[in-house]
């Protein structure tokens, strides 16, 4: 294989978990990767850190208010300081081979978008983007010649075992979840839960919002339509089991009965790492899989009773349309009106069921017609949030 230069890598999200995550990984490779941009959201100080640490060309809060002080911290580096929508946008616009779309929620849509259109490989963990636009972002791909990687783990998994050149021998995909930090709590338990609780996740430490949504378990159901858009499977081939330990990370079913796995240790640097060097491999550091250690792996159904965001994410997903876009605005509105203590966890799945039922809205076929379902649907959702506060 002939010898190539490092290849450039754009942070989207740099100073949340994956973000930080991705930079390790790079810091590790041996120079097999550079980074062109670095884009956070608000924290200019973390931005800044990381800037000067991976020796970034360019550093972009997305805050406009962050442009002094992100100047400031970043004075005399000789590295490139923006701030804004505008610039965020740009940042992914740059010649790097890889962006990693790593913003989280909604936001992280129009700058995935960007990349793709100038036909980089986007290693994707901002799995929002394919909930709410699933159908558009992979049209795009198609059209401008780029490339989705996954990140999320379980896709990350399934990329690694599934034959895509015999994908009609594939009899189904069978998504793993951890079942969160209330896998084993009763609704009356789950109705007091508070953000402190929900975001406690037992096996991966993420931002606040997949937490809440690990609680809720509509992490899988995002999951589930993300599957749906990355690969080839109709929507009845895709399954979900609770597996406690997060080791086996999902698998994929074939026709003759046979099921591959991946399996590793619950450490995002692994998929993050499949996804820059794919298709070849590189060495991380970090805790083995030790399967000497009395290690014993379990799997049950979901509750789909305690777990109500489960079943919603697979109505949307059966019924698709506008609704995919719909449910995941509303869950953005709710999970952040539960992370500032305004509803109770419960109140999570009501309010996405409630904004479900009342939109009209027909599937959109542009992204300005996303953008539009989703302001209307947060509006819809803020609208049905229960005013009693955290009482359930
Ligand atoms: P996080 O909250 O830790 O980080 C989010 C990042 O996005 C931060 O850098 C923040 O500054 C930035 N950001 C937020 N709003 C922004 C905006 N409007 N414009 C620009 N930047 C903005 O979140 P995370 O846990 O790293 O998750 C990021 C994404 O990856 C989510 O979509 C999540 O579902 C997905 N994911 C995360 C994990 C994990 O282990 N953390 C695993 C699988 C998938
Ligand atoms: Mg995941």
């Amino acid at each position: 294989m002939a010898v190539t230069g490092p290849r450039r890598v754009t942070v989207m999200g740099a100073t949340g978990s994956v973000g930080r995550q991705t930079l390790d990984v790079i810091a590790q490779s041996g120079g097999r990767f550079v980074v062109e941009a670095l884009v956070g959201g608000r924290d200019v100080d973390k931005l800044a850190r990381a800037a000067r640490a991976s020796g970034a060309r360019l550093a972009v809060v997305a805050d406009p208010q962050g442009y002094a002080a992100l100047g400031a911290a970043l004075a005399g580096t000789g590295i490139e300081v923006a701030a804004g929508p505008e610039a965020v946008l740009d940042a992914a616009g740059r010649p790097a081979e890889i962006v990693v779309a790593a913003i989280v929620g909604a936001a992280g849509l129009a700058s995935t978008l960007a990349a793709i259109r100038r036909g980089a490989t986007v290693a994707l963990a901002n799995k929002e983007t394919l909930v709410c636009a699933g159908s558009l972002v992979t049209a795009a791909c198609a059209a401008h010649g780029g490339r989705l990687i996954p990140v999320d783990s379980e896709h990350s998994a399934i990329f690694q075992v599934f034959d895509r050149s015999q994908s009609d021998q594939v009899e189904k995909l069978i998504l793993t979840a951890s079942g969160g930090p209330f896998r084993t709590r009763s609704l009356a338990d789950m109705a007091r839960a508070t953000p402190a609780e929900a975001v406690a996740h037992p096996n991966w430490s993420m931002g606040a919002k997949i937490s809440v949504d690990s609680a809720t378990m509509m992490n899988k159901g995002l999951e589930m339509i993300e599957a749906f858009h990355l690969f080839p499977v109709r929507e009845d081939q895709i399954e979900v089991v609770v597996h406690p330990q997060s080791i086996v990370h999902s698998m994929v079913a074939y026709a003759d009965g046979s099921v591959l796995a991946q399996l590793g240790t619950p450490d995002m640097r692994t998929p993050i790492a499949v996804a820059l060097s794919w298709p070849q491999r590189m060495p991380l550091e970090g805790p083995r899989l030790d399967l000497r250690s009395n290690l014993s792996l379990t799997f049950e159904p979901a509750d789909l009773e305690r777990f109500p965001s489960l079943k919603l994410a697979r109505d949307v997903l059966r019924a698709g349309g506008a609704l995919p876009t719909v449910l995941n605005a509303a869950n953005e509105v709710a999970v952040a009106a539960f992370l500032a203590s305004r509803i109770g966890f419960l109140d999570i799945a009501r309010v996405v069921e409630q904004t479900l039922a009342r939109s009209t809205a027909r599937a959109p076929s542009s992204i300005a017609e996303v953008e539009a379902i989703d302001a209307e649907a947060r509006r819809g959702a803020e609208a049905s949030l229960p005013t009693s506060g955290r009482a359930a």
